[in-house]
Formats: C-alpha cells, sequence, structure tokens
C-alpha cells in the first residue's frame, strides 16, 4: 500500500506512550526479577526493608523519587509516583515484597537461588509476588524512560506483610500513607493467565472477595463418669451440629462477577463442563449440579454461597471423664453482601439444639466493600491488554479468599487482581504458589511485564 495511505492511521492511533523494544527490556526485567528472589524476605518475620532498598536504589538511578513508609524499620514499604496531568485521579499498581516460608530439605534448586533451568526460573516468590513486583516496577521505568504523557499519576506501592501481617503493610498504608496512595483505581496480585498443553486459554481479573468471618459453636453438658454414657454429652451434641452445618447447602446467589464468571467458564469449557456451569442458572437443575460441584469442584462450589467450615475441635481431658462442654471452631466465608447477623440465625435453626449456643468471632475479619465494577473503562483495558498479548478472552472472578485489595475496596477504589500465566496443571504437580517448588515461566514473565506496560499505559495515558 502507497505510503500516503498508511499515514492518516498514525492519527487514529491513541496518543500512547511508544512501544519499547521488548527483547531489551526482557533482559532488564530477568535481571531484576531474580535479584529480588534472590532476597530472602520470608514472612514471618519479613525483613522487607532489603526488598525496598533494592527498589528504591533501581527507581532512584531512574530519577523517579521514593517514600519510604516504614511503621517497623526492619518492614520498610516504598511507594514511588508518576506524575500525570491530574485530569484523572491516580493509579495505583502494587505488589507485595514479603513472600511465605520455606522448608529448605524440600527445593531441587535452593530456594532464593532463582535458578533458570527448563525455561523455567524456581524460587519462593517467583510466582507469588515477585513477579507481579518485577511487573510494576518495569513499567514505573518505562513509563519514566519514554516520557509517556499520563493523564493520571501511577503510583507503584511495594507492600510488606502481605502473607502473614497486614498491620505494617496494607493497614499502615491506609491508616498513616493514605494521602500518598490514594488512588481511582488499583492494580495488585491475584488474577492471571491460564495455560493448557502449552496454549493460553482464558485470563481472569479478581473483582470481589468473600469476607473472612467466623464462629464458635460451644455445646454445654453435665460433666459425668465415663463408665455411665450420657445422652447429654456434650461431644454427641457437639458432633450432631457439625454434622448438620457440614450437610447444610447453605442459599446460593450470584452477583455480577460470578454471573459473568460462570458464563464465560462455559464458553471455554469442554460439552459436559459448559452444560454443569450454564445448568447453576436453571432452578430445576441447580441442587445436582451443586451436589457434584461439592464434591469435585469445592473452590467453584464455594463461589456460589457463604461457606462454612469446621477446623477446629477442642473437647476433653481425660479417657474416663465425660466433659462439661466442647467446642468447634467455624471458618465462615462470606459473599461480599452477606447479612451475617441473619446468616448465623440461619445456622442456628439448622443446628435446632438448645445445648448449642453460636458464638460470632469477627477476629479475623476485614473491611466489607461492594465488587469492583466490570463495565469501567479500566475493566476494559484489563481484558484488551489480555487479549493483545495473550489472544484470550478475560473473566472476572470472586476470590474465595482473602486479599490486601479487601482494605483498599473499604476506601472506595476500584481494585483489579491480576497476574501472570501458569499452567493449570503446574500446582497439582507442586510447582504452584506457596509450594516447595515455586517456579514461573520465563516466557510468562516477559508476556506479564508486556501486559502490565500495556494495561496501566492505557488506563493512565493520555
Ligand atoms: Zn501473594
Amino acid at each position: 500500500m502507497p505510503i500516503r495511505f498508511l499515514l492518516p492511521l498514525a492519527f487514529l492511533l491513541p496518543a500512547m506512550a511508544q512501544t519499547p523494544d521488548w527483547s531489551k527490556v526482557n533482559d532488564e526485567a530477568m535481571r531484576h526479577y531474580q535479584a529480588l528472589v534472590r532476597i530472602d524476605s520470608t514472612d514471618p518475620p519479613g525483613n522487607e526493608t532489603k526488598v525496598a532498598d533494592y527498589l528504591k536504589k533501581v527507581l532512584e538511578a531512574e530519577s523517579i523519587p521514593v517514600i519510604i513508609a516504614a511503621k517497623d524499620p526492619a518492614r520498610a514499604n516504598i511507594i514511588a509516583r508518576l506524575k500525570g496531568n491530574g485530569s484523572k485521579k491516580p493509579l495505583l499498581i502494587m505488589g507485595h515484597s514479603d513472600e511465605v516460608r520455606v522448608d529448605p530439605t524440600k527445593w531441587t534448586f535452593p530456594p532464593f537461588s532463582a535458578r533458570r533451568s527448563g525455561g523455567y526460573v524456581y524460587g519462593r516468590g517467583t510466582l507469588d509476588d515477585k513477579s507481579d513486583l518485577t511487573a510494576a516496577l518495569m513499567t514505573m521505568i518505562l513509563l519514566k524512560r519514554s516520557k509517556a504523557p499520563l493523564d493520571r499519576d501511577v503510583i507503584f506501592v511495594s507492600e510488606v506483610g502481605e502473607e502473614a501481617s497486614t498491620g505494617p503493610g496494607i493497614e499502615y498504608l491506609v491508616n498513616e500513607h493514605w494521602k500518598d496512595i490514594e488512588a481511582e483505581i488499583c492494580l495488585a496480585e491475584s488474577g492471571g493467565v491460564r495455560r493448557r498443553d502449552g496454549k493460553a486459554i482464558y485470563a481472569t481479573v479478581e473483582t470481589t472477595e468473600k469476607q473472612p468471618k467466623g464462629a464458635h459453636l460451644v455445646a454445654k453438658g453435665p460433666a459425668g463418669h465415663g463408665s455411665r454414657p450420657l445422652r447429654t454429652n456434650a461431644i454427641v451434641h457437639l458432633s450432631r451440629a457439625i454434622e448438620k452445618i457440614a450437610a447444610w447447602d447453605p442459599p446460593m446467589r450470584f452477583n455480577d462477577t460470578t454471573r459473568t464468571y460462570f458464563e464465560k467458564l462455559a464458553a471455554v469449557s469442554n460439552p459436559e463442563e459448559a452444560a454443569r456451569y450454564k445448568g447453576l442458572f436453571d432452578p430445576q437443575k441447580a441442587p445436582a449440579i451443586r451436589e457434584y460441584l461439592a464434591e469435585h469442584e469445592p473452590g467453584t462450589y464455594s463461589m456460589l454461597h457463604t461457606s462454612i467450615s469446621p477446623n477446629i475441635v477442642q473437647a476433653g481431658y481425660q479417657v474416663n471423664v465425660i466433659p462439661s462442654e466442647a467446642e468447634a471452631t467455624l471458618d465462615i466465608r462470606a459473599l461480599p453482601d452477606e447479612n451475617i447477623t441473619a446468616f448465623y440465625d440461619m445456622m442456628r435453626k439448622i443446628i435446632d439444639d438448645p445445648t448449642i449456643e453460636l458464638v460470632p468471632d469477627d477476629k479475623n475479619a476485614r473491611p466489607g466493600a461492594a465488587p469492583s465494577r466490570i463495565d469501567s473503562d479500566a475493566y476494559h483495558a484489563l481484558e484488551a491488554a489480555y487479549q493483545k498479548i495473550y489472544g484470550v478472552t478475560t473473566m472476572p472472578v470472586m476470590s474465595t479468599g482473602a486479599t490486601d485489595m479487601a482494605f483498599l475496596r473499604a476506601k472506595g477504589v476500584q481494585c483489579y487482581g491480576v497476574g501472570a500465566m501458569v499452567d493449570e496443571e503446574d500446582a497439582a504437580k507442586g510447582f504452584g504458589a506457596h509450594s516447595d517448588q515455586e517456579r514461573m515461566l520465563e516466557e510468562a514473565l516477559y508476556k506479564h511485564v508486556q501486559f502490565f506496560w500495556n494495561a496501566v499505559s492505557s488506563i493512565a495515558g493520555k
């Protein structure tokens, strides 16, 4: 085509940052990534200041100013900002600098070696979460170097304590450094791209999560001699209550995220699975499908309702004594819009035993918030970036676990959990996050940096 027909196209393109030379960027990203994995920041105790020192040096070498935000000097968060023109509110990009502990005897390659082997990088934190930290860092560096014009400030946060102690991390940042991190939109961990047989099949963006709640079931009855069994035995009553709760299928409810998730999941599943996911919307078919999911896909089943798992039982102290008290501790994961008081009342009705007291426990609670929107420009930008880099469709997900995004969503930030590509069978083989052989595809790191740069350029760019 003659060049005069090509030229006008340039005016149709958004005034985005110039695309980086990815082959050069890959080497640089790998260098930072390996350096970060080689820092032992296992939590507890954390010692994330070593990570902060590294990031500070890298960012300052690019003339990006850095704020050290530390409640505990050994556990420094860092905050860095690229200024936009202020026409839109800031975008926060966040990764956590701590990682879970290791049993070094279980590792083929030492856990802090960042050894490259067979196309993978091995080490604690390779997936969770030094990959996201690297992608966010590289995005800051690339935007700064290209002098990309920005409509929003882009704020980078390296956050401590995500794995074991939110106090010096997200809570401290939200309570003491809010003016430094306040944003309209946030990208953090917990979505990603799933690969099957070497091919990316779909991407997920975490837009909401269940809320950790809890309760104790306390059974009381007369103590007695073990040789004369009692129908009133507290352990017997508690066991029955646990049995009833475990067999109960709490009311199913969808939100925008889970409804879209199951629709989109059906579209990328085999016919049998697709029929199951679609059948959840059919009141006739749903009960049998839920029973199937409870047994075969417990994670999927948990997305459908507020869940209850009995995880600690305490009772008795001597074999010939009938104890007067028995207690079970329940892990309850509530849907984002659950009325938990009403839910506790439903549980009491299911248990239907006056000798059992249900005692609510809010110890692990996090602030509740509405799901982040899936019709926003930011969400659409993430869909477009996943499509561009991996050629896949994106589905929103509700995490059944809890993330630090809960604290930001509660402040009104639209948070989206994103992540790198992993093989779906890798976790089962023992290579997943938190496992003894945590690893990341080299290719996945490179693609994640590209995805991140594309997403941030599109959300914050002019
Ligand atoms: Zn993590």
